[in-house]
């Protein structure tokens, strides 16, 4: 997520104290950000950003004139910052406390995730936390949370639909035990209803399949992961990253397995990673052998792949970015586990992770209530804005042997130690 904190700081035009909004900027993540991944705004230049917006015929949710908002942040720039603003900077701004953090926990999103979402939120959190439904994050969000926050002076937190939560306070340690305060009481309230359900014997409609052994999963892994790195790097190469905890297991052997993983994920800020679905493989670990799931994962790539160009073709804008790759980048295999793919080692362990978050997302909702994911439009249109294109392009050029598997031999010492540690550097 992002945070923001409301300073007063001497501007460099006047010398005079002017209010500043430091907000975490467009890329990274929160966990290791510093200074230099923080945006600076006149915090009076986005409030003001408001009447131009207002004068606008053309404004509206995913207008080109809320788009065009996030060139004028460049604009209301303090002391020359170079970090570009995050899409999420009107939701900081505009909602009239100090501190304000955005997240999206696993429990949070659990709720936002939940068909009956506004419901959930005034049970859990009774008049304190408001609702806002699921809204592209912009200009008009942040507006909308205003206008909560108008309504209501009494709410210290807003659940966003389908997305995560976000909360405030003008003293800055409250806000953060605040924001913990909520996930807590989210979870709690989650493992509650999960235990009184049958918990994990009952999870994601109980056990359809057993686990395999440890040699068991190696030896079919190994028969199949070489030809199936080749398969979903057919455009780019990919490096794969293999998960075979109880927690990923319990879902993929599951009965509802199938039902769920076509639903996708929900939180927009995981699907940019594992892409809207994963492929789920209908394999029986029980009865059938490594070259039946070579099959039946040559059947579902194929599948995968018509799926991915038709949701394109459905969606897709005049002005939208070409077709990226159709791959799937998570696939799931039942008693084998989940192999996750990205551009290097990191990355597939973050695709791997951002899918666990997807899984304890739904293991939630269906706790609670029933587990719904964006609809595809509103997907589609997350991931080929052209706000997202831009950031995308930002990216630093990729490394000479990025996405290489390389193997040295005789690394243990003299030239092949030398070139074992400069390849990894
Ligand atoms: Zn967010």
């Amino acid at each position: 997520g992002n945070t923001s904190s409301k300073a007063s700081e001497k501007d460099p035009l006047t010398g005079q104290p002017v209010e500043v909004l430091w907000v975490k900027g467009s890329g990274g993540d929160l966990r290791t950000s510093t200074r230099e991944n923080f945006s600076s705004l006149y915090q009076q230049k986005l409030i003001d950003l408001q009447d131009l917006y207002g004068n606008r015929e053309d404004k509206g949710l995913k207008s080109p004139a809320e788009d065009e908002m996030v060139g004028m942040y460049t604009h209301a720039t303090f002391n020359l910052n170079p970090r570009a603003s995050s899409i999420d900077t009107p939701l900081h701004s505009f909602i009239p406390a100090k501190f304000v953090d955005h997240m999206h926990p696993n429990a949070i999103i659990a709720i936002a995730a939940s068909q009956n979402c506004e419901k959930l939120t005034e049970e859990i959190f009774g008049g304190e936390m408001g609702y806002v439904p699921w809204m592209r994050p912009g200009f008009e969000l942040g507006l909308a949370m205003q206008e909560i926050v108008k309504a209501k002076p009494d709410v210290k937190s807003i659940m966003m639909g389908q997305h995560g939560f976000i909360s405030w306070d003008d003293e800055e340690k409250a806000c953060y035990g605040y924001t913990l305060d909520c996930i807590e009481k989210a979870a709690a309230y989650i493992e509650e209803k999960y235990n009184a359900k049958g918990g994990d014997a009952t999870v994601f409609g109980g056990e359809k399949y057993q686990t395999l052994s440890p040699e068991q999963r190696r030896e079919t892994l190994a028969a199949i992961l070489p030809w199936l790195r080749g398969q979903v790097s057919q455009q780019k190469r990919f490096i794969g990253t293999v998960q075979d905890d109880a927690k990923i297991l319990r879902f993929v052997n599951s009965k509802d397995a199938a039902r769920l993983a076509e639903l996708g994920t929900s939180c927009p800020d995981h699907f940019l990673r594992t892409k809207i679905k994963p492929l789920y493989v209908e394999w029986n670990p029980q009865s059938e052998d490594a070259a039946a799931l070579k099959n039946k994962l040559a059947a579902g790539l194929e599948a995968y792949r018509e799926d991915y160009a038709e949701y394109y073709a459905m969606c897709k804008h005049d002005n939208s970015p070409a077709m990226r790759d159709p791959n799937p980048t998570v696939v799931l295999i039942p008693g084998i586990g989940m192999v996750a793919w990205g551009k290097d080692k990191s990355e597939s362990r973050v695709t791997a992770e951002f899918y666990n978050c997807a899984v304890e997302v739904m293991r939630g909702a269906e706790a609670i209530d029933t587990y719904i994911s964006l609809p595809q439009q509103e997907a589609f249109d997350i991931e080929y804005w052209l706000l997202e294109e831009a950031k995308l392009k930002r990216m630093p050029a990729e490394k000479e042997l990025a996405r290489q598997v390389i193997i040295v031999v005789g690394a243990g010492s003299g030239i092949g130690k030398e070139t074992a540690h400069r390849l990894v550097k």
